[in-house]
């Protein structure tokens, strides 16, 4: 996977320089960044916590695992960031944002 190393100004322009050794010149670079859950030492193999295979946890809509005493919220469990009961609420009555 290519990743962009540095982005440098160049005059008028920038230089996005990849992994790799690619630079790449533009006007304006967009930079979008994914996230993954990091699971991975929290040692939750040795729980019944269901696991998806990108290492999200499973919860239901009140955050809980398969295992009554642990939630879990946040980035782990990979939800889309809007998809809440709060949220959905909120863009019932109209409003399209949490502020
Ligand atoms: C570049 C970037 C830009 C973003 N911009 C926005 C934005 O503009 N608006 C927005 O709403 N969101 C934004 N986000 C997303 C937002 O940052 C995350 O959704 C949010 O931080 C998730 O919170 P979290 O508590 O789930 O995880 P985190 O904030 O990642 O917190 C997890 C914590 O757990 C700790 N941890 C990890 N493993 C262990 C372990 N084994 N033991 C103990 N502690 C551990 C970590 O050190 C960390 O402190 C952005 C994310 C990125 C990467």
């Amino acid at each position: 996977m290519l990743n962009i190393s540095k982005i440098e100004k160049m005059g008028a322009s920038l230089r996005a320089t990849l992994n790799g050794d690619v630079n790449i010149d533009a006007d304006q670079i967009l930079y979008a960044t994914g996230r993954v859950p990091n699971t991975g030492s929290l040692g939750l193999e040795n729980t019944s916590v269901q696991m998806k295979p990108d290492g999200s946890v499973v919860v239901d809509d009140y955050s809980k695992t398969d295992v009554d005493s642990i939630y879990a919220i946040g980035d782990c469990t990979k939800r889309m960031q809007n998809d809440t009961r709060c949220y959905r609420r909120r863009a019932r009555r109209g409003r399209d944002s949490l502020q």
